[in-house]
């Protein structure tokens, strides 16, 4: 479940190269903290960089340093191309599928150039050059601080990296949280305060940016849509399109709720399936040995880790509810 390829990566970057870092559609923070993060220690090797996202995403992450100068592919893709056809080298962070990066990497993938993969997703692809891989680590932006320090490069690391891989440690532990808050993340954590990262801050842009309609919308969503089936110990949310509209709920201002319901007593599984334009998605969350990665992949095209997975469904967002309350009939939660 880890893999480390960096041979022949020091020599590499000891000349200016030109280098294009990407990541997973709809990037969440552990996504654009790790991207943003390596785009500032590659600049400051003297590299040319750009980060160049597949998609949008949230707003709480557009304070983060260097968040002016991320590229959407949906609405530069001319620009976007043409950076990747003069490219020396790809990183890709925080997925190990060119499927998961959209049309962009699906593009990327056409070419000969050489590709750099910094991940903790479960089954990577192949076909990477370079590689930093491992499982059990808490978030990708882990990983690049462990890299940067493969490169013997920590005493560069400044508050602008260490803020880019702070958010991205912090969102990926649900705030040093989750199991995978290991004494690595500790102590890395702990580095990049050193270097000048405010933790609170963070912490604050991140998670108290709400807006009213947003917080209200959560309140609603436990309100009068969560169900709970305690003999089953799981809790479900499925959203129609309207409720979105009603809450004027947009990209990223779904993330947390379905974290939500983990806080009763008893619960092991949450899924909650949403309408977004043009698909329905579908997300996981569990406790211990309760392998939503498996439910994921197997019945909703998607993946993730064993606690954390999602996926979409071609089906409405009723159906969708009715198909997993079918599959809980089978599923067991110790
Ligand atoms: P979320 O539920 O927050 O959207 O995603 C939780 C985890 O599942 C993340 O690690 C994410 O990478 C993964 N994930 C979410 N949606 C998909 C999907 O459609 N396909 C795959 N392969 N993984 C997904
Ligand atoms: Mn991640």
């Amino acid at each position: 479940m880890e893999a480390t390829q960096l041979d022949g990566m020091h020599d590499f970057l000891s000349s200016p190269k030109k280098i294009i870092i990407t990541t997973h559609q709809k990037p969440d923070g552990d996504a654009l903290g790790s991207s943003l993060g390596l785009y500032h220690y590659l600049l400051k090797k003297s590299h040319t960089v750009s980060v160049i996202t597949p998609t949008d995403y949230p707003k709480f992450l557009w304070w983060l340093p260097g968040n002016k100068k991320v590229i959407n592919f949906e609405h530069q893709e001319l620009k976007a191309k043409k950076l990747l056809d003069e490219a020396d080298l790809l990183f890709c962070v925080d997925f190990n599928r060119l499927t998961r990066g959209g049309k962009f990497s699906e593009y990327a993938s056409t070419l000969s150039l050489p590709k750099a993969l910094i991940d903790h997703h479960l089954e990577p692809e192949t076909d990477f050059r370079f590689i930093h891989w491992r499982v059990s680590a808490s978030s990708t932006a882990e990983l690049v601080y462990e890299f940067i320090e493969k490169m013997h490069d920590e005493s560069i690391v400044d508050r602008d990296i260490s803020t880019c891989l702070y958010t991205g440690i912090m969102t990926d532990t649900d705030n040093f949280r989750l199991p995978n808050t290991s004494a690595n993340v500790h102590r890395i954590a702990s580095v990049l305060i050193d270097t000048g990262v405010r933790p609170d801050y963070v912490f604050e842009r991140v998670n108290e940016t709400f807006t009213v309609d947003r917080l209200r919308f959560f309140g609603f969503c436990m309100n009068e849509k969560m169900e709970v089936f305690p003999e089953k110990k799981t809790a479900l949310l499925a959203i129609e399109g309207e409720e979105l509209k009603k809450y004027k709920i947009g990209t990223g201002d779904t993330e947390g709720l379905v974290n939500m319901p983990m806080k009763i007593d008893g619960i092991r599984l949450v899924a909650m399936i949403v309408q977004r334009p043009g698909i329905v998605k579908v997300s996981f969350r569990s406790k211990g040995d309760v392998d939503v990665n498996q439910l994921a992949k197997e019945y909703f095209k998607g993946g993730g880790h064993k606690n954390a997975a999602g996926g979409q469904s071609d089906v409405s967002v009723l159906e969708t509810r009715k198909k997993f309350l079918e599959l809980l009939k089978d599923f067991k939660i110790n």
